[in-house]
């Protein structure tokens, strides 16, 4: 089975293959499938942007879709950055402005109160077209400074208490083995396995 991720990213193509560890899937990045689409995710959810994602990019091919909105949720901040975790600080924030974005809301808030979670949603569409929808989800706390250099986005601010590390501190096998794209993929791999298997028959 082909399975298109809906992505322009050949990196988060591998993270995902790497993840769900499926050898005998064949994966394959939207440009490599030719389809060089702007996506607009105008929805309100991780739920509803994975989805988006996934039908737009199903409307050009005839292989199986899977497609992953991710983003960071602050209980102090009533969940933001959430589904605009991308370009809190603007339009095409890069990481540290995002990242100084949050410790300036968060300068006043107690060690606490600091909690959050990492989010991702993946959507997955079969070659039937049949739509399902997974959700991962990764606690932790947002630290006062950053720390650690590895990962990318948030990773220097979110602090795992179970490792006594941030997501930055960690190597990329561990972060994958405890992430919100880890959890929310190792469903996602139990439902795509059961599927190529009845395709098979
Ligand atoms: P995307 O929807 O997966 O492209 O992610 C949206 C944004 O959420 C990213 O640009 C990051 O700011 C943030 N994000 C998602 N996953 C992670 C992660 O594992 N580490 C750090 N930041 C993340």
């Amino acid at each position: 089975m082909k399975i298109v991720v809906a992505t322009g990213n050949e990196h988060k193509k591998i993270e995902i293959a790497d993840i769900l560890g499926l050898e005998r899937f064949d994966f394959a990045t939207m440009k490599e499938e030719g389809i060089l689409i702007d996506i607009v995710e105008d929805g309100g959810t991780f739920e509803e942007n994975a989805l988006i994602k996934a039908r737009e990019v199903r409307k050009h091919t005839i292989h199986a879709v899977l497609a992953d909105d991710s983003g960071l949720e602050v209980d102090a901040l009533d969940g933001a950055p959430g589904i605009y975790s991308a370009r809190f600080a603007g339009e095409n924030a890069s990481d540290e402005e995002n990242n100084q974005k949050l410790l300036e809301l968060m300068k006043d808030v107690p060690s606490d109160k600091r909690s959050g979670r990492f989010v991702c949603v993946i959507a997955f569409i079969d070659e039937g077209g049949r739509e399902y929808v997974f959700r991962g989800e990764c606690p932790g706390k947002i630290l006062e400074s950053q720390r650690g250099e590895g990962g990318f986005g948030y990773d220097p601010l979110f602090y795992v208490e179970s490792k006594g590390k941030t997501f930055a501190q960690l190597d990329g096998g561990e972060k994958n083995s405890i992430s919100h794209r880890a959890v929310a993929l190792k469903d996602a791999k139990e439902i795509i396995v059961k599927i190529s298997e009845e395709e098979k028959r």
